[in-house]
């Protein structure tokens, strides 16, 4: 069966500026927060980062508008001046490589300014358009680390609940691309949601790809907040799932235990080192 997804079919691109490049991070090990764009393409149904933006268009519209930090550089080169050296995370709350990127080029500007200032930068996208920028992670190797976000190994199902995002198996050649070069790699698989990706099958074809890259696998579980409530709802229909059966279940003490000992037990049989990402 073929499955319809949810691709948004436009997104509309704005220019926004902003007053400070580097805000202070409250994730554990990362210092600070470094966000080229406003929104994110990739339209992930169940991103709960949209309760973190202030801008009510993108939250409101997530997925589908996109503001663009026109001054983000000539910002970003005045904080590193200011600012101690430490850790960045790029980004926190949108895919740093979403389709932007590739022309706007404010995450692989970012990554220079960074690293020749003396900062680490820990990137996550889901994007092998990472790959772009190689050629700077491999020379400052001992100050960068880059997580890749899969949910699954299954296109399919991306397809629906990760409706603007590249494939996995992309994401995956990616993944191997960047260890190979001898970079160090990290893969989130999150989030875990009942019925689409808890199963030992899934969770294991992702542990294995993380034992084989030599890369750290953080996992999470759904995380629900009211905001994601109807777009993941309308993706798990998509799938053949009841939401209230997945989302009763995903608040469930009892499922979230046995997550945690099904991504276990495929680190344990694969190999992986796994650990939860909060
Ligand atoms: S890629 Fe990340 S930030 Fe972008 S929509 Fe998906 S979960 Fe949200």
């Amino acid at each position: 069966m073929r499955l319809s997804t949810t691709k948004p079919t436009f997104i509309k691109y704005t220019f926004t500026k902003t007053f400070k490049a580097l805000t202070p991070s409250g994730l554990p090990d990362i210092d600070y927060a470094l966000n080229p764009y406003v929104g994110c393409a990739h339209g992930c149904t169940y991103c709960y980062a949209r309760a973190y933006v202030r801008d009510a268009e993108v939250a409101r519209e997530w997925g589908s508008v996109v503001k663009i930090r026109v001054n983000l550089i000539d910002v970003l080169i005045k904080d590193v001046g200011r600012l101690k050296p430490g850790v960045v995370g790029l980004a926190t709350i949108t895919d740093p490589y979403q389709p932007i990127e590739a022309s706007q080029h404010l995450s692989r500007e970012s990554l220079k300014i960074l690293l020749r200032a003396g900062f680490k930068v820990d990137l996550q996208t889901k994007s092998p358009l990472v790959l772009r920028d190689i050629d700077i992670l491999k020379r400052w190797r001992d100050r960068v680390e880059v997580g890749l976000t899969i949910t699954t190994l299954r296109d399919e199902v991306a397809a629906i609940i990760e409706p603007g995002a590249p494939p996995p198996s992309e994401r995956a050649k990616a993944l191997r691309e960047l260890s190979a070069s001898g970079i160090t790699t990290w893969l989130f698989l999150g989030p875990v949601i009942p019925g689409v990706n808890d199963d030992y099958g899934s969770v294991k074809n992702v542990a294995k790809l993380a034992a084989d890259t030599g890369s750290l696998l953080i996992h999470d579980p759904l995380r629900l907040k009211p905001q994601i409530l109807k777009t993941l709802s309308q993706a798990l229909r998509t799938l053949g799932l009841n939401p209230n059966n997945v989302i009763n279940k995903a608040r469930s003490k009892a499922w979230l235990q046995s997550v945690r000992d099904v991504v276990e037990k495929a680190c344990t049989d694969t190999g992986a080192e796994c650990v939860p990402a909060f």
